[in-house]
Parts: structure tokens; sequence; C-alpha cells
């Protein structure tokens, strides 16, 4: 979302070019969140466009409706808010029939907790690290703290259970987001606001080590 969407393809194109692993996709319906994005057919848009993983996070309420269509579209991962999928565990069921990976997205305020009777049925969990809706927001620090005790828990795991961290990345604050545990470092402004994102893709990965 923090791309120029009247240029998204080249966009899409150039982060590629540039070195990222995956492409965040950020989905906002206007109801669980204020701000509405895209849907759909501009998934099957990017689709086209790039051959790397699209990942496609849902801030939408009733996800379960929409996650066919999104499969469809191209999505590679989809994550859901735990806060807003009261059937967690038959929804991230049926993300997986359609052969795409599941994932749980919490809130800052939301707990760890919700985590328990769904962790060891995920591919990955997105902690937000600002309050979803909007790009451009600080990183919240005591978002640290709670990857720390979610690298605990993950690591408890029969599976592999990868840590994403979206809200607020950037080579200021990613070595610590890493050390605290995470995996994969969603980064919007951090790269689309910068002049190269070549040369800021490789500076993140110089501080992740
Ligand atoms: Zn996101």
């Amino acid at each position: 979302m923090s791309a120029d969407f009247s240029r998204l393809g080249d966009e899409v194109r150039a982060v590629e070019k540039a070195g990222a692993d995956v492409i965040h996709v950020d989905v906002m319906d206007g109801h669980f969140v204020p701000n509405i994005t895209i849907g759909p057919l501009v998934v099957q848009g990017l689709r086209k466009l790039t051959s790397l993983p699209l990942d496609v996070h849902l801030m939408i309420e009733n996800p379960k409706r929409y996650i066919e269509a999104f499969a469809l579209a191209g999505a590679d991962w989809i994550t859901i808010h735990a806060e807003t999928c009261p059937h967690l565990k038959t929804t991230i069921k049926k993300i997986r029939g359609l052969d795409v990976r599941p994932g749980v997205v919490l809130k800052p305020a939301t707990s760890l907790k919700i985590l328990h009777p769904v962790v060891e049925d995920l591919d990955l969990v997105l902690i937000m690290s600002v309050n979803p809706g909007f790009g451009g927001q600080s990183f919240i620090p005591a978002t640290l703290k709670k990857i720390e005790r979610l690298r605990k828990m993950v690591d408890q795991c029969h599976d592999p259970v990868e840590i994403e961290v979206d809200g607020g990345v950037k080579i200021e604050n990613i070595k610590d987001v890493s050390a605290a545990g995470g995996d994969i470092f969603v980064v919007g402004t951090g790269i689309f606001k910068t002049e190269n994102y070549e040369e800021t893709i490789k500076r993140l990965r110089e501080k992740i080590g």
C-alpha cells in the first residue's frame, strides 16, 4: 500500500528487480479498518507482473467469505486477523485446502493467547507493529517483547512457523526486530519513500546479517 498506485506495475517490478523476496498486499475493506485499498482483481493483475510470492494481508471483516477469490486471483500466502475471525481453525484449514500458506495476524493490543489453539496449524504469524489501517506509521516499541514471546511459542511447534512483522519497519529498527525473533519484514514507506530501492534493500539485508 506504500507504492505509487498509479504505477503499481512499475513499482512491483522495481522492487522485484531491487531484490525483494515477497510482495506484501494490504487489503482493506473500510469496515475492519477505516481505509479502503484493493481487492482480488488487483491481486490478479499483480500475479501477471511478478513471480515473487504474493503475501495477501486481509484487513477485512468476514475474511472467510473472500479467501477463495484471493486464492484464485493468485495469492500464495493469506493472512487473516484473529480479531475478526471467530472460526479461526476452520478458516485456516480452508486456506490450506486452496494450496495457499495460511497465517494469522494480531493487532498490537491482541494477546498471543489467541494463537494457542491454532499455532500448530499455521505457516506464519503476522505481528502488527502499528495499528492497521494506514501506511507511514511509527513502529510501536512494545512489539519487540511480543515478538520475543512469540519466538518462544513457535519454537515449541512441531513444524516451522515463521514470524512476519508489519508496520514501521525500516533501516533504523530492522536489526532489533530480527534480534527479537522476526523472520519476515514488511517494509512499506521504508522502501517506497526512498530514492534507490536496490540500495535500501541491500542496507536492510546488511542490518539483519
Ligand atoms: Zn500489511
